[in-house]
């Protein structure tokens, strides 16, 4: 029909086959050479819905394609134009505008002579097939954006090749690909990207999409180049060929490491939100207040002792049942107060569990109001802190403790913080607290929030130096010091408090004065000791020199006596030298065993009514002899009146002979003794003053102790031992008086002085009457003497001196010889020795009493034993006297002259 209302045809038409022009389904145009619209066929006019051909014809054709469509066109028809068959695809709405794309062919159609006549333009509507196409790449577009927003990596697999290809960046990304390379044999991946252990998953999964038409899944891990191992999930298909064949498998793949850890992460924190839970840690709970009744979970329900059912719809009463007697009111009240104040709702209290303790638990919640602002719920939870207040409790007791601690303990305490300026230099530190001991100990009181400036502006600033150092660095100190500001002797220790950068020190002291003041007199004693041990030591060194020196003139003297026994004079000179030296054996070894005594407490004074006077006389008497020897000139001033004491004279004289001998040992020939004695109220002082070495004052302090000896004084000692002032002071003491000494300095003479307490004076002339000493000696003469000793040399030595005294002697050197002589020689008296060879002195004195001589001749015992028991002992035995060897001479010749006497007063 259409066809009908294209006009007659201009030439050219004539040149397509009508069947051809008409029969086709494509837009057929002729367009002549100005680019006018000749003819249209029907199937033109159709797809371009023209209604009436005027509308087109001699139109110009590029007039029907649109501005964006012309240039595409334009340059086809140009090209027709110019002889070319031209081809572009381009959009032309039809005349009633619907939308249309088209597939143009422009071919140029010439005469005989080839010269272009007109054009033919065939148009095949394309517009479904571009609309596809458009459709198609939206669709890829979309895809594309997907998966990029999907982080998808995009990969394709072809079967019979084994090659994977990766479709995008986010695959080789997430296999670990350089880019560009885009192509992976299945080998290659396996061995390069699969991790060993799901290298045969990953083969089944691709064999199984291929070869059996099953979807591809695949979740493992792949190892990137890197090192780095990823969790993936592959998905994929199978495209398959008529027979049934896999072309090729398409898929994605997906990094979900990073899910894979969330996922973890949620649920691990899942379980443990279920694990608190569990545990009844937190619990969660609504009162409707409308209906009073309490929706309470499953920790609810266990904390307040409530079967599970029960405590989802339960009155708040019941609820009430489970708190703490002591809690019950105050959670009540703070409940109510939560309503009317409409505030939020907090309370700590106890609950009896299911388990039957109590545990605290923190109870919160807000009230909920309706539209009218009425109250509807309080919904809540709650904690269980049963663990923490345990917590609390304990740190509270430990601080407790602490705190007793420091209050009990006798040292101070105290810390403090440091105080520093602009450039971090300490300048003070503010106490923070102290114990109450600290006050005892620092006599002063750290008063929280003072500094130590406050209270002592002048305080050395060291003390400010060390605490900084021990906060700054943590390391402790430990020291004694002087705290020059107390006066006081401190231990001190020092240690930070809190890790580092904290500026708090703590420390803890004591007072230790007393202490290094003990110690100081510890140290004094010890140094004391040693020197008395060291004196000691010197002193028995002194000792040994001392008792071997009178030995060796000794015995040089017995072998002279034995060599020239007829030179009465060489005997009488070796005699003396003898005398002299067994006299100062004998003085040493008497010194010695007196102070032995003395140091023992053994000594026993035989104490009695004595003048002084006489005991001076004596002493005066026995050392005339070394004073005379050094030339020394004596005065004595000795008042006339009577000086009675109570004293053993015998030791006293020895005082006195001490003194006397020192002064003629230390004062160099010629020199000066002083002796004076006076009165002194009921005191006698007795002085003896030399004029020689002198003590030096800082001797004169340990003069008496045994063994002192004056260093410088050394070369006058003659054979001193050091013992000699420490007996005389030893010995005036137990007489109830005190010796001094007191020397100007070396060189200056010295002087000692004696004071003795005298007896009461009016006992004076009773003393006077009845003199102890007499005149015997010169009577005694003449007597019969026996003497029993074994010691040959001791025994005639003695024999001899009694000789010397005008009495007969007769010796006899065994018990049995004694006991005989007795008899025979009918001696008036007998010295008789303890220890002899036979038998001893006792068996031998009884066989001599047995005898009518022996029954009344007076006995003495000769023994080495002089204590007050051997004395009894002696006694007992049936003796008349005791003397202890070696017998001074005096004494038997006392004893002489009273054998005589008695003798005398027999026969008259
Ligand atoms: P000794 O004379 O045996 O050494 P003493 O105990 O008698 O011991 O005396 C102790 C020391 O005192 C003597 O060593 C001596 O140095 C000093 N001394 C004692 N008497 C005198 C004195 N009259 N003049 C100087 N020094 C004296």
């Amino acid at each position: 029909m259409l066809h009908d209302d294209i006009g007659p045809a201009p030439g050219p038409a004539r040149d397509l086959p009508d069947w051809f022009f008409e029969g086709s389904s494509d837009c057929i145009e002729i367009i002549d050479l100005q680019g006018n619209i000749a003819r249209m066929n029907g199937s033109g006019l159709h797809a371009m819905e023209v209604e009436s051909v005027e509308q087109i014809r001699n139109a110009p054709w590029m007039g029907f394609w649109p501005v964006e469509s012309q240039p595409t066109v334009r340059a086809a028809l140009h090209a027709a134009l110019g002889g070319k068959t031209a081809h572009c695809r381009a959009f032309r709405p039809t005349l009633k505008g619907s939308p249309k794309w088209w597939d143009v062919n422009i071919h140029p159609v010439g005469d005989e002579s080839g010269k272009t006549m007109h054009l033919v333009a065939v148009s095949r509507d394309m517009t479904d097939l571009h609309n596809a196409e458009l459709a198609l790449s939206e669709e890829k577009e979309r895809i594309g954006l997907a998966t990029e927003a999907a982080e998808l990596g995009l990969w394709r697999y072809t079967p019979h090749l084994h090659l994977f290809t990766f479709q995008n960046g986010r695959a080789r990304a997430i296999f670990g690909l350089a880019a560009g390379s885009m192509d992976r044999t299945e080998e290659q991946i396996v061995r390069e990207a699969i991790v060993p252990e799901d290298r045969d998953r990953f083969q089944r999964a691709i064999q199984a999409a291929c070869e059996q038409g099953e979807r591809l899944t695949f979740h493992g891990r792949i190892r990137r180049a890197d090192g780095e191992v990823r969790w993936v999930d592959m998905f994929g298909h199978a495209h398959r060929a008529e027979d049934g064949s896999a072309m090729y498998l398409l898929g994605t793949v997906l990094d979900i490491t990073d899910r894979k850890s969330t996922e973890q992460a949620l649920h691990d924190a899942q379980l443990r939100l279920a694990a608190t839970l569990n545990a009844g840690e937190v619990a969660t709970w609504t009162w409707d207040i409308r209906k009073n009744l309490v929706y309470g979970d499953r920790n609810i329900a266990y904390l307040f002792s409530l079967p599970e059912e029960e405590a989802h719809e339960t009155p708040l009463e019941s609820f009430m049942g489970a708190i703490h007697p002591d809690d019950v009111d105050r959670v009540s009240s703070s409940i109510l107060k939560a309503l009317q104040d409409g505030t939020f709702y907090q309370e700590t209290y106890r609950v009896r569990a299911r388990d039957g303790k109590f545990h605290w638990i923190v109870a919160r919640g807000r009230v909920e109001y309706d539209a009218e602002g009425l109250p509807m719920q309080l919904p809540g939870v709650v904690l269980d802190v049963t663990l923490q207040k345990e917590i609390e409790d304990k740190l509270h007791a430990s601080e407790d403790r602490y705190r007793a601690l420091f209050e009990s303990i006798d040292e101070g305490f105290c810390i403090f913080e440091i105080l520093r300026d602009a450039q971090g230099e300490p300048i003070d530190y503010r106490f923070k607290e102290s114990n109450s001991a600290f006050r005892t100990q620092a006599g002063y009181e750290a008063t929280p929030g003072k500094t130590i400036l406050e209270i002592f502006p002048d305080l050395d600033r060291r003390w400010i130096r060390l605490y900084a150092d021990v906060a700054k660095t943590g390391q402790p100190v430990r020291i004694q010091d002087h705290v020059d500001m107390l006066n006081r002797w401190f231990d001190i220790h020092a240690v930070r408090v809190g890790g580092q950068g904290s500026e708090h020190v703590a420390v803890l002291f004591t007072d230790i004065t007393n202490r290094r003041e003990t110690e100081d007199d510890l140290r004094r004693l010890a140094f004391s000791l040693a020197e008395t041990d060291q004196r000691k030591t010197e002193f028995l060194a002194t000792l040994a020199h001392e008792l071997r020196n009178p030995l060796a003139p000794i015995r040089n003297g017995l072998q002279l006596i034995r060599l020239a026994g007829n030179n009465a004079d060489t005997v009488a000179r070796v005699r003396d030298m003898m005398e002299r030296q067994v006299t100062h054996m004998i003085h040493l070894v008497n010194d010695l065993l007196d102070i032995a005594r003395i140091s023992s407490g053994k000594v026993e004074l035989k104490k009695r009514e004595v003048d002084l006077k006489e005991i001076v006389a004596t002493a005066i008497e026995a050392n005339l002899p070394s004073i005379q020897n050094k030339q020394h000139e004596l005065n004595v001033d000795v008042p006339e009146e009577a000086f009675p004491l109570e004293a053993d004279a015998t030791r006293i004289a020895q005082v006195l002979g001490n003194l006397l001998n020192n002064a003629a040992k230390y004062t160099p020939d010629g020199g000066q003794i002083d002796l004076s004695m006076r009165r002194e109220g009921n005191d006698a002082i007795l002085r003896v003053t030399d004029s020689g070495i002198g003590i030096p004052v800082e001797a004169q302090g340990s003069i008496f102790d045994m063994f002192a000896q004056v260093k410088d004084n050394m070369g006058f000692s003659h054979g001193g031992l050091g013992i000699g002032l420490s007996l005389v002071q030893s010995l005036v003491q137990l007489h109830g008086g005190d010796v001094s000494v007191s020397s100007p300095g070396s060189g200056q003479g010295s002087s000692f002085t004696v004071r003795l307490p005298l007896l009461d004076s009016r006992r004076d002339s009773a003393l006077d009457a009845r003199s102890p000493t007499g005149k015997a000696k010169a009577d005694g003469a003449g007597l019969r003497v026996l003497l029993i000793d074994d010691n040959v040399d001791a025994a005639q030595t003695l024999a001899e001196l009694i000789q010397i005294g005008g009495h007969e002697v007769s010796l006899a050197h065994t018990g049995r010889q004694g006991i005989d002589a007795v008899e025979g020689f009918k001696p008036d008296i007998v010295f008789l020795d303890i220890g002899l060879p036979d038998m001893d002195g006792y068996a031998v004195l009884r066989k001599i009493r047995q005898g009518p001589i022996g029954r009344t001749v007076p006995v003495a015992a000769l023994t080495g034993w002089g204590a007050d028991g051997d004395r009894r002992k002696t006694a007992d035995a049936g003796f008349d006297h005791h003397l202890v060897k070696p017998a001074p001479l005096p004494l038997i010749e006392s004893l002489l002259a009273e054998v005589a006497q008695t003798l005398r007063a027999r026969k008259s």
